[in-house]
């Protein structure tokens, strides 16, 4: 069988179950028909509808029927889940593509006929804490039993979870296994292990219907990542850092490898520990996982903790003190800054800074890629710091002006946001610079992306002022990582739509 996407229904009342599996047979591979989130009430009614049907429903389906203690719905003892299969009535049992039994319920019927035939049981064991050091143990009782497939879904607390799950892929010998990591830092197993040759992989109908922490949607799996699509062969690419999950940066990169034809995937990589993951994950001399891995990009809190790692580090990255892009040559790891070149390409395709007088305000990472870039034209730059102390090595490294905020007073020619001032979930609706200060300035640049447009933009439009937003530095970066890794130019609407 190809490897499937499957989807679990967890509505609880027998309407929406039966117009959620629906739904899913238009968008799924095979549905999972949680049995243990409906009510007293409506259980019957959907084994009733299930009796009529099933040999009607498109995709294969997994009945399961989960006790609380093992991560289910329904408050069952033992004996109660064996009588509910027991009972399960024939037209069902010939119909369903597989019955999901706990370890535990697995062992019960060893000794007797099971109520379904094992070759259509997956015999199933969670673990909701983490992934204990006795998985392999664990996987090989489990693939003792006469049980057709082997499923193992456990907590990733960490991205090195990743590993032992991964490897009991490979151990799968004859038997089809589902082995999953849950939460953020397991993703990497929801989206790779199909392509590594388990059965199948889970994605919720919607954002909200999730039958486990860090499960993706069916519609991410399909679209976003291809899951079905990739083999051992596919390039992987993505992104580290902590936090990931709001990253745009898998949306962009996706898209892009689709539109250019690139077998591949980028995937967001929740990594506390740059150097571990370097060392478990990327080095080829080291990794412990044999994958196709091309680059990574690099954010918050890695860009300066990858740098020891790196065997070679561009001019760029070095003078900005940051890499945010790693690329795997061969046996080697360089890295890369590609925020310069990204914040310049659509500034320069708009103006000259030759001599220009630039007012960058904010003396943190970005501004420090700006004031490179701008130096590098020969733009006549001014820093406006709330802190000068701090903002004075900026200023004397780049060979700058520098002045207070508060006495910005207009008279420049271009304007650069490098502070979070006006960015969504900080302080959105205010500005770094007040409307009156903008009359006569020829360009306003804010390198915030949420929301596209600023209070900042949105006065500097007012004024008459050109204006330039955030989404075309962080396409622009994203595209000469692209370059980097795939040697290819970089689709840029493809991304810019992707994200805008
Ligand atoms: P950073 O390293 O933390 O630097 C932020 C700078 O802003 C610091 O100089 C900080 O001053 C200053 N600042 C913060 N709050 C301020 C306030 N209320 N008043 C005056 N100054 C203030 O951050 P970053 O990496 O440079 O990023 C800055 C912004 O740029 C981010 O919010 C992000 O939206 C945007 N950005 C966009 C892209 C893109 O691709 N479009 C890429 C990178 C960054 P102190 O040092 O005194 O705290």
């Amino acid at each position: 069988m190809n490897s499937l996407i499957c989807t679990p229904i967890t509505e609880t009342e027998a309407a929406p179950f039966l117009a959620a599996m629906t739904e899913a047979e238009a968008v799924a591979d095979a549905i999972e028909l949680r049995l243990d989130y409906l009510t007293t009430d409506a259980l019957p009614v959907v084994l009733h509808h299930l009796r009529e049907r099933i040999t009607r429903i498109g995709k294969p389906l997994v009945l399961t029927f989960r006790p609380r203690e093992q991560g289910g719905q329904r408050d069952v003892s033992l004996a109660e889940r064996q009588e509910f299969w027991r009972n399960l009535p024939p037209e069902i049992v010939a119909g369903l593509g597989f019955a999901d039994f706990e370890l535990d319920l697995v062992e019960s019927f060893a000794q007797a006929p099971p109520p379904v035939p094992w070759a259509k049981v997956i015999c199933s064991w969670h673990n909701f804490a983490e992934t204990p050091a006795t998985l392999t143990a664990q996987f090989e009782r489990m693939a003792r039993t006469p049980a057709a497939v082997v499923k193992i879904a456990t907590m990733a607390n960490s991205i090195g979870d990743c590993l032992p799950l991964l490897d009991l892929i490979e151990r799968r010998a004859d038997r089809p296994v589902i082995i999953l990591g849950m939460g953020l830092p397991g993703l990497l197993t929801r989206v790779l292990s199909v392509s590594r040759g388990a059965l199948l992989t889970f994605g919720a109908l919607r954002r909200g219907a999730e039958s486990a922490a860090g499960q993706p949607t069916v519609v991410e799996l399909r679209d976003l990542y291809r899951a079905t699509a990739l083999s051992r062969a596919s390039m992987i690419l993505g992104i580290i850092g902590n936090p990931v999950g709001h990253s745009r940066s898998p949306r962009m990169h996706n898209a892009a490898l689709h539109a250019v034809g690139k077998e591949g995937v980028y995937l967001p990589f929740e990594v506390l520990d740059a150097a571990a993951f370097i060392r478990d994950f990327v080095r080829p001399a080291t990794r412990q996982l044999d994958w196709q891995l091309r680059g990574l990009s690099v954010t918050i809190p890695h860009k300066l903790a990858v740098i020891p790692q790196l065997d070679f580090v561009d001019e760029t990255a070095r003078v900005i003190g940051a890499v945010n892009t790693l690329v795997v040559e061969g046996d080697q790891l360089h890295g890369y800054n590609t925020d310069c070149q990204g914040a310049m390409n659509p500034l320069d395709a708009l103006l000259d800074v030759r001599g220009a007088r630039v007012a960058v305000i904010g003396a943190g990472g970005s501004a420090r890629a700006i004031c490179h870039g701008l130096r590098q034209r020969g733009a006549d730059l001014t820093i406006y710091a709330r802190n000068l102390d701090k903002a004075q090595p900026l200023a004397d490294e780049f060979q700058t002006k520098l002045a207070a905020l508060e006495q910005f007073a207009g008279q420049t020619d271009v304007v650069i946001n490098c502070t979070p001032i006006g960015m969504h979930g900080h302080s959105e609706g205010q500005t770094p610079l007040s409307a009156d200060k903008l009359h006569g300035i020829k360009l306003v640049y804010d390198l915030i992306y949420t929301p596209q447009e600023t209070a900042l933009l949105r006065d500097a439009r007012a004024a008459g002022c050109q204006t330039l937003g955030g989404l075309a530095m962080l396409v622009g970066q994203a595209g000469e990582q692209f370059r980097l890794w795939t040697g290819s130019e970089a689709p840029l609407d493809v991304m810019w739509q992707a994200v805008g």
